[in-house]
């Protein structure tokens, strides 16, 4: 039986940049095993060959940029033969998936504005887009995460900026990265032909509602933002709860080599 594992990587794989112990044999096991893994991550800010370098420096286990799916690559497939141009309130990662799409990033005449994390934000880029999107204009965004974390305590995220933006305008976007649609689609193309997924992460709105959506099963980990399982809401409610992603491949009935 083909086994397909949708990976989260913050959290899971890594917290900020320290490997979680055990995470290095877990994907070794689950290569050996044959199964599919494909890492999914609602960070826009990276394009997935830089996603994929960092899974490999920091896990120690070589990725390839095609097992990454980033939520700047599900905005921009959302996007793909439509609009031509977009204003974006975002980084590298963004910018480039629009451009693999034939979007070009214009400042004048958008037919959109795509929002996802931008670590550069400022008073004048929320002003501009708040005028495009008061004049009616396609509202995109990467993902509603609100927070990210961070060895200081949790950060501004996406759905932070994402929010003044509603707030400012009256808006609601389209949503394109976990657990939405575009993503979705995204993961299962990139997955192809498996008999069973499993999808392990450690935030129930983003990957566990991802795996209730799609009718996969769901793996909670306890290294990331929930620490405490029964804080998970009834309805998203995993199959499995493990430590860490180190117990998943055991727990699967996949054997990890010494
Ligand atoms: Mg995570």
């Amino acid at each position: 039986m083909t086994l397909g594992i949708v990976c989260d990587l913050d959290g899971v794989l890594y917290l900020h940049d320290e490997p979680v112990p055990g995470a290095r044999a877990a994907l070794e096991a689950f290569a050996g095993a044959g199964a599919r893994v494909v890492f999914a991550t609602n960070n826009s800010t990276r394009t997935p060959a830089a996603v994929a370098r960092v899974i490999t420096e920091r896990v120690g286990h070589p990725v390839r940029a095609d097992d990454v799916v980033t939520a700047a690559v599900a905005t921009a497939r959302h996007l793909e033969g439509g609009p031509s141009r977009a204003m974006v309130v975002g980084m590298e990662g963004l910018v480039s998936a629009l451009a693999e799409v034939g979007v070009a990033v214009e400042s004048e005449f958008p037919e959109v504005v795509v929002v996802g994390l931008d670590r550069e934000l400022t008073y004048r880029k929320l002003a501009a887009a708040t005028l495009e999107l008061a004049r009616g204009v396609r509202f995109v965004a990467t993902g509603l995460d609100a927070t990210f974390p961070t060895p200081r305590g949790p950060l501004p995220g996406t759905g932070a900026i994402v929010a003044a933006l509603a707030a400012a305008t009256g808006r609601t976007p389209e949503v394109c990265g976990k657990p939405h649609p575009p993503m979705r689609r995204l993961v299962r193309e990139r997955l192809g032909a498996v008999e069973e997924v499993w999808v392990v992460g450690d935030r129930p709105e983003t990957d566990l509602a991802m795996a209730r959506a799609e009718g996969w099963r769901a793996a909670l980990v306890l290294t990331g933002v929930t620490r405490d399982p029964a804080a998970v809401p009834d309805e998203l409610r995993p199959d499995l709860v493990v430590a860490s992603i180190a117990e998943l491949p055991e727990r699967l009935g996949i054997r990890i080599s010494p």
